[in-house]
């Protein structure tokens, strides 16, 4: 089994979503729970107001690095519209594509459009306009689909997808490959909540025991969603159990590709 890495950008700045959505308060609120229950230390709810003021929501560049020294090829999905909380512009997302891309990341798009062709295109041109890379894969916002939004992006001319949460292997919905992920950081540390409901200890087991399954299921490729924004010491069990995965991956010889190699050697196996 090899891993595959991949961040989702949902937020770069605080005030792109001042009077604009929810997101604010439900940040302030989230803090307090997690800083009343003994979730986070009182270091961590300093340090979230300091995100708070310097208008610092993402961790891209921290996170490149990390991935760097540690082997891990970058891989992210950067939003170009709007939608559920994320309220990024194209001009603020064009200075982090920049970046991803003269760092020689994989880019892909975080798709709004789920259920509607028009959009669905609207979406991927612009990605390619903006952008202007060819052959790119999505995966969407809040991981939403329908029966059929696979066939609508197989059909649009993505080159992968990777929505499902499933333990299944990579598999070809017309010419695009569905890459089913297994491990999304929120589904682990917040397990069910709104807020970190588990310590780091339970958040390292749970994660295990995902792992387990996927060898049982013979999966050939671990998926993983990681979001650069908990890639901070404000979010330190976030960022510890992302750090010990890395680690644990690499002590059990699990070699890291991104989609793009990974579609390389399923099409090389497949002849
Ligand atoms: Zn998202």
């Amino acid at each position: 089994m090899k891993a595959i890495i991949s961040h989702d950008i949902d937020h770069i700045t605080v005030s792109e979503h001042l009077l604009r959505d929810a997101i604010v308060p439900k940040y302030m609120a989230r803090m307090h729970v997690e800083l009343a229950s003994g979730k986070i230390s009182l270091r961590e709810y300093i340090l979230r107001w300091s995100d708070f003021f310097k208008n610092k929501w993402q961790n891209i560049d921290e996170l490149i690095t990390f991935n760097n020294i540690h082997g891990v090829p970058s891989s992210f999905f950067v939003a170009v519209s709007k939608g559920i909380g994320l309220n990024y512009t194209n001009n603020t997302a064009l200075l982090w594509i920049d970046q991803i891309k003269s760092r020689n990341c994989e880019l892909s798009i975080h798709g709004i459009a789920f259920d509607d062709p028009a959009s669905i295109k609207e979406e991927y041109d612009l990605f390619m306009s903006l952008t202007k890379v060819e052959n790119f894969g999505i995966r969407m916002h809040y991981v939403r689909n329908t029966e059929q939004t696979f066939k609508l992006l197989a059909d649009c001319g993505y080159k992968f997808d990777s929505t499902e949460h499933s333990f299944r292997n990579p598999y070809k919905v017309g010419n695009m490959w569905e890459f089913p992920f297994q491990i999304m950081d929120g589904w682990v540390i917040e397990n069910g909540k709104r807020w970190q409901s588990v310590n780091l200890k339970q958040s390292k087991e749970l994660t295990v025991k995902i792992i387990d399954e996927a060898h049982q299921n013979n999966l050939k490729y671990l998926c993983i969603d990681f979001h650069d924004r908990y890639f901070s010491h404000s979010f330190n069990t976030w960022l510890n159990w992302y750090m010990w995965l890395v680690e644990y991956l690499k002590q059990n010889k699990i070699e890291f590709v991104n989609y793009t190699q990974a579609i390389t050697e399923l099409e090389k196996a497949s002849g």
